[in-house]
């Protein structure tokens, strides 16, 4: 990039022709790979996006992290059609996202899903962030919800000494206490009154080798909230 003359209007301009290069290098790198992939697809199944088309019953909403090397279905391998996404930096749910909120509510009481699946990883930006004093910008105000995550085990924190496993230690809380935020909302609650095959999960990826390891916290009933989080059914309610 640089600055060139322009004569008539006597005022520098900016030669953006190198930056448009190297833009439109990875921008049709995306175009291509569409195409490539849409041509494997039709090779593999003929009627692929015939059946695409018509609508989608995924069995599972994965709630992840942002980060671009976490994609839930390279991960999974599983197609298109076959997983509900919603994403976010450090995949936090907080009971007031109405964005989280609605997905699931729609993937819960529509899609009627069968698992949903609080996907962390090693190695997560936001997680070390969170661990640390500096200021990154809008950013701290949603990475505090991962700072009281630390709060709330700061007793087994504190007491790992190496850095990395401390980081990956607040990593598999942060899955736990989001499975756990995930359970105490209305939505997963009434589903529970309605029906039993709902199961909330906790997973972290490990980068390193492309390994899930599940961390053991799925639940499918509201018994281990506490009594304080529980809640009756809205007819119990209305007739109280
Ligand atoms: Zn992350």
């Amino acid at each position: 990039m640089a600055l060139i003359e322009n004569k008539k209007n006597e005022k520098p301009v900016i030669d953006t022709t190198n930056l448009k290069l190297a833009q439109s290098d990875s921008y049709n790198a995306l175009l291509r790979g569409n195409n490539e992939w849409v041509e494997r697809k039709l090779k593999e199944d003929g009627d692929f996006f015939k059946n695409l088309a018509k609508g989608q019953h995924p069995q599972v909403l994965w709630i992840g992290c942002s980060d671009s090397r976490v994609p839930a279905n390279e991960v999974t391998g599983t197609k298109a059609g076959e997983v509900f996404v919603h994403r976010n930096i450090a995949n936090v749910c907080v009971h007031s996202d109405m964005n989280m909120l609605s997905v699931l509510d729609y993937a819960v009481n529509v899609l009627k899903v069968k698992h949903v699946i609080v996907a962390g990883h090693y190695g997560c930006g936001g997680v070390a962030a969170a661990m640390s004093n500096k200021q990154f910008g809008l950013i701290d105000n949603w990475l505090r919800h991962i700072k009281d995550v630390y709060r709330l085990h700061s007793h087994e924190l504190d007491r790992i000494t190496d850095e990395t496993q401390r980081q990956n230690r607040l990593v598999e809380l942060n899955v736990s206490e989001q499975v756990y935020n995930l359970c105490k909302t209305s939505i997963i609650q009434n589903a529970w009154m309605e029906r039993n095959d709902l199961e909330v999960h906790g997973w972290v990826i490990d980068l390193g080798t492309g390994l899930v390891k599940d961390i053991k916290v799925s639940s499918s009933s509201p018994h281990n909230l506490g009594y304080v989080y529980e809640l009756d059914s809205i007819e119990a309610v209305a007739s109280h």
